[in-house]
C-alpha cells in the first residue's frame, strides 16, 4: 500500500491509500439513530427491518420523520467520493458520458437508496462529479473504463468513508 499525505481535488487534506478499502464506516449513516419505520422528509426513501428502500405499492411513507444520511451529505456538501474526468476527451463528449453515468446511478440507486450523484461541476478543464458514496464512484468508473477506456488513479481515504479516482483520456 502506497499512501501519500496530500489534498484532494476539493482542498481538503487526506492521507490517500490504495489496495483494498479500509473497514471505514460512513460516519452519516451511523449518526443516524433510527426507529424502524422511518422515512427521509426530503427524498422520500424509507427505513425498515434495518434497510433502506423506496417506497412503493406496498411500501407506505409512515414512522418517524427523519433526514436520510444521503440527504444530510447533500445538505452538508460533503461527498463519499469524486470522480475527477481530466483530458481532452471528455468535454468532447460531455453529453454521453453524463447519461452513462447517470443510468449508473439509476441502476445503483435501485438496490442502494443512499447511492447518489450529488453534483456535476467544471472545474478548469476537469469535470468533477460528486457522490454521495465511495461505491458508486467505483461503479461509474468501472461503465466509464468498460465504455472508453482511458487511465484511473484510484484512491481511497486511509481514515474517512471517501474515494477518489482520476479518470484521465485524451482526445
Ligand atoms: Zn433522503
Amino acid at each position: 500500500m502506497n499512501v501519500k499525505d496530500t489534498h484532494d481535488f476539493t482542498g481538503r487534506r487526506r492521507k490517500w491509500g490504495r489496495g483494498r478499502a479500509p473497514d471505514v464506516h460512513d460516519p452519516y449513516a451511523a449518526a443516524t439513530k433510527l426507529k424502524s419505520p422511518a422515512h427521509c422528509t426530503t427524498c422520500g426513501v424509507i427505513y425498515e427491518h434495518g434497510r433502506w428502500a423506496w417506497p412503493g405499492p406496498e411500501k407506505k411513507t409512515e414512522g418517524e420523520e427523519i433526514l436520510c444520511p444521503a440527504c444530510k451529505r447533500i445538505e452538508a456538501d460533503d461527498p463519499g467520493g469524486l470522480l475527477v474526468l481530466e483530458g481532452t476527451f471528455w468535454p468532447m463528449h460531455q453529453t454521453e458520458i453524463l447519461n452513462l453515468l447517470h443510468n449508473v446511478e439509476q441502476q445503483d440507486k435501485k438496490n442502494f437508496p443512499l447511492h447518489r450523484i450529488m453534483s456535476v461541476a467544471a472545474d478548469g478543464n476537469a469535470m468533477v462529479v460528486a457522490a454521495t458514496d465511495p461505491h458508486l464512484v467505483q461503479r461509474m468508473n468501472d461503465a466509464l473504463t468498460s465504455a472508453y477506456n482511458g487511465q484511473a488513479d484510484v484512491k481511497h481515504d486511509t481514515d474517512e468513508y471517501f474515494m477518489q479516482v482520476n479518470w484521465f483520456r485524451d482526445a
